[in-house]
């Protein structure tokens, strides 16, 4: 398997994703103001005490979503998750993604082309030597989640590229 590429490319945050993360800050910035529908009552961030995330989280969950870790590619419990549903934020709950927007990226993460809504994350520009990625976190609790990237499909364009262990996946039970 050629992974070399991966490692030697050159990524540099595109004009795109800058945009992407602008839109995200003002919609958590107006959520904040303005908090209707968005699940339940509204919590400051991080209000997590990292002792009970520790109990409550599997090390490999709270490695990731506490500690910025990436799980090994394929490894994750949803890379081939097809069902019907909805992919929450494991620590807080929040609805980050939905299963129509999931695709196949090959990358061996789950991959998404859109956020449920541009409030439920915030993005973060990372530099891990010559590399730039666009983290991707949760807004309500700060989690870890993932990157995202701008070589995804139609319509949007973007990739949210998430780790399973950060992802509490609900099935959809038919009405
Ligand atoms: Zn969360």
């Amino acid at each position: 398997m050629n992974i070399l590429h991966y490692v030697t490319q050159k990524q540099e945050i595109s004009p795109k994703l800058k945009k992407l993360k602008a839109s995200c800050d003002a919609a958590v910035a107006e959520g904040a103001k303005d908090d209707e529908g968005g699940g339940g009552a509204k919590s400051p961030p991080g209000l997590y005490d990292k002792d009970e995330l520790q109990k409550r989280l599997s090390p490999a969950q709270f490695r990731i979503t506490q500690k910025l870790g990436t799980e090994k590619p394929f490894s994750g419990k949803y890379v081939h998750q097809k069902d019907e549903g909805q992919y929450n934020c494991v620590v807080c709950g929040t609805a980050l993604f939905t299963s129509d927007v999931k695709f196949e990226s090959g990358s061996g993460w789950p991959a998404f082309y859109d956020v449920i809504s541009k409030d439920r994350v915030v993005l973060k520009e990372e530099s891990l030597g010559g590399l730039q990625r666009m983290e991707v976190k949760c807004s309500e609790c700060r989690a870890h989640l993932g990157h995202v990237f701008d070589d995804g499909p139609k319509p949007t364009g973007f990739r949210f590229c998430v780790n399973s262990c950060s992802l509490d996946f609900k099935k959809h039970t038919t009405v």
